[in-house]
């Protein structure tokens, strides 16, 4: 499939972010549907079947939530999220109901177009983690649990240590929440435990990088969880 055949439907209805979302998409030669509240967005997933698709949270007749839930209900399509920066507990609902990542109003051409990418990218992939993980000098070899640098240095790190990283690549460049790593990673009796991450994001920023206090692969997503960002 070529990028050229892609269509992104927008359910967003503030018609300037319809208007600069469909310049910025279309010079990536995606075609936009637009659909101007929730009620139409629903109708037009169906009908056209896009290849992305992206909500605002606040639209005039139902909460962007039940555009969510209602795709979710029938399609696996990815979802990005418009939402405002306050509303973290909203962005959190977002990704529990099934969207796969989420952009922060007002939102920046570049960082769009690589949400964007990324959700295409993962739909692509067979959800499987990559064996192996670039982060800063190290290449982490997630199955043989080997974390090296090309001079052959060798890193230590713990089994926990490895499971986050290998639940983060599982959505390499998206946010993952805290509720998702704590259950994934620690299971369902620790899922409020969101200090158990900021313990172990520290220690793995670290050991993994180069200038920990400013963190170029491990992102913390305020609020709401951690990004394992993708650097080509
Ligand atoms: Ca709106």
């Amino acid at each position: 499939m070529t990028l050229a055949s892609r269509a992104i439907l927008v359910v967003e209805d503030e018609p300037q972010i319809r208007r600069v979302l469909r310049t910025l998409l279309e010079l990536e030669r995606f075609r936009i549907i637009e659909a101007e509240n929730a009620a139409r967005g629903l109708t037009e997933a169906r009908t056209h079947k896009p290849d992305l698709v992206i909500i605002d949270l606040g639209l005039p007749d139902r909460d962007g939530m039940a555009v969510i839930t209602g795709i979710r209900s029938w399609s696996r399509v990815p979802i990005i999220v418009l939402s405002a920066r306050s509303d973290e507990s909203d962005k959190v609902a977002a990704l529990e109901a099934g969207a796969d990542d989420y952009v922060t109003k007002p939102f920046g051409v570049r960082e769009l177009s690589a949400r964007v990418q990324v959700a295409l990218r993962h739909a692509a992939s067979t959800g499987a983690a990559g064996a192996t993980l670039a982060i800063g000098d190290w290449r982490i070899d997630l199955k043989a649990r080997t974390a090296r640098a090309a001079d052959a240095r060798e890193l230590h790190l713990t089994p926990i240590e490895y499971r986050l990283l290998e639940v983060l690549g599982q959505h390499i460049g998206l946010v993952v929440t805290h509720r998702t790593l704590l259950l994934q990673v620690w299971g369902p009796g620790s899922a409020e435990q969101t200090h158990y991450l900021r313990v172990y994001m520290k220690q793995l920023r670290a050991k993994l990088e180069p200038d920990p206090a400013r963190p170029r692969w491990l992102l913390t997503e305020t609020g709401v969880g951690y990004r394992l960002a993708q650097h080509d």
